[in-house]
């Protein structure tokens, strides 16, 4: 695999340099300058295959694509709008480049530039992306300025990737595969969340780790289910990319579901229908 003739094809693959940037990929560093007024926020994350993927089950296109959801999805949970990706790609020998182009189309499927990176081998396929996001200044939300009496949204039916997981079939199957962040809420989190997170590794745990950085506890007392897909799915289960919210007052808009309040709790302790909820869910050392 040639570094020299992957470097070209991402460079005519990227058009035109992104908005801001003086120099992408090709050159030592890529030069960058925001807009002013604005605020960057960074996140970086890794995939490996069996662990986060398996090529008998995902295209290495969708693989791609995967490793830049995982990371664009913790931008939208800050009520960002993504900038710009780098990343670092390992592959074992036995690798064709075209199988290299392919993971690496399916990361510029999710639309958002890469600038830079690094290649390199490995035993197994193992990216680590890092992306960048921007919001107006001050505005980026956090998971630790969550009040007890406010209300807790999720942006969509909960359990379809672990669903689709299970059953390798159907609409769930396909989301499973081919994973989006929700960017499109972007505003909307900035204008009415109080504090926000995205659905990487399952509800319950989740919102365990909003409740715990606000120094709160939750009420849960509905939960959206994905067609299909158990109350275990939506409760446990990972990679929904969806985004877990709270606002001062209740919202009506489309597409949200209302799930519960956030209480007075100094344990951060989750409840459903009576219960305390295990704060327990996808783990990513367990394999895929
Ligand atoms: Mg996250």
């Amino acid at each position: 695999v040639s570094e020299q003739r992957i470097t070209e094809w991402l460079t005519a693959r990227a058009g035109r340099l992104p908005r801001g940037f003086r120099v992408g990929i090709g050159d030592d560093c890529a030069v960058y300058a925001p807009p002013p007024g604005q605020e960057l926020v960074f996140t970086t994350d890794m995939l490996v295959e069996d662990i986060h993927f398996t090529r008998a089950t995902s295209t290495l296109s969708e693989a791609g694509l995967r490793c830049l959801t995982r990371g664009v999805s913790d931008i939208a949970a800050m009520g960002a709008t993504p900038v710009f990706a780098l990343l670092s790609l390992a592959t074992p020998r036995s690798m064709t480049e075209a199988q290299v182009l392919s993971f690496l189309s399916g990361v510029l499927r999710g639309g958002v530039p890469l600038v830079g990176g690094d290649l390199s081998t490995a035993p197994v396929i193992t990216a680590d992306i890092t992306v960048c996001g921007a919001t107006p200044r001050g505005r980026a939300g956090l998971r630790s300025t969550a009040k007890a009496g406010d209300h807790i949204y999720v942006s969509g039916p909960l359990g379809a990737s672990a669903l689709g997981l299970r059953t390798k079939r159907g609409a769930a199957w396909q989301r499973h595969k081919n994973p989006r962040a929700r960017t499109d809420l972007a505003l909307r989190l900035r204008q009415h969340a109080t504090a926000a997170m995205d659905l990487s590794d399952g509800l319950a745990l989740d919102l365990s780790r909003l409740c715990l950085a606000s120094r709160v506890g939750a009420e849960l007392q509905a939960l959206p289910i994905f067609p299909g897909a158990s109350e275990s799915d939506a409760l446990f289960g990972g990679e929904d990319y969806e985004l877990l919210f709270t606002t001062r007052r209740p919202m009506q808009r489309a597409g949200l579901h209302w799930i519960g309040r956030m209480v007075n709790d100094c344990r951060s302790r989750i409840w459903w229908q009576g219960e305390e909820l295990p704060a327990k869910g996808w783990d990513h050392r367990s394999g895929t």
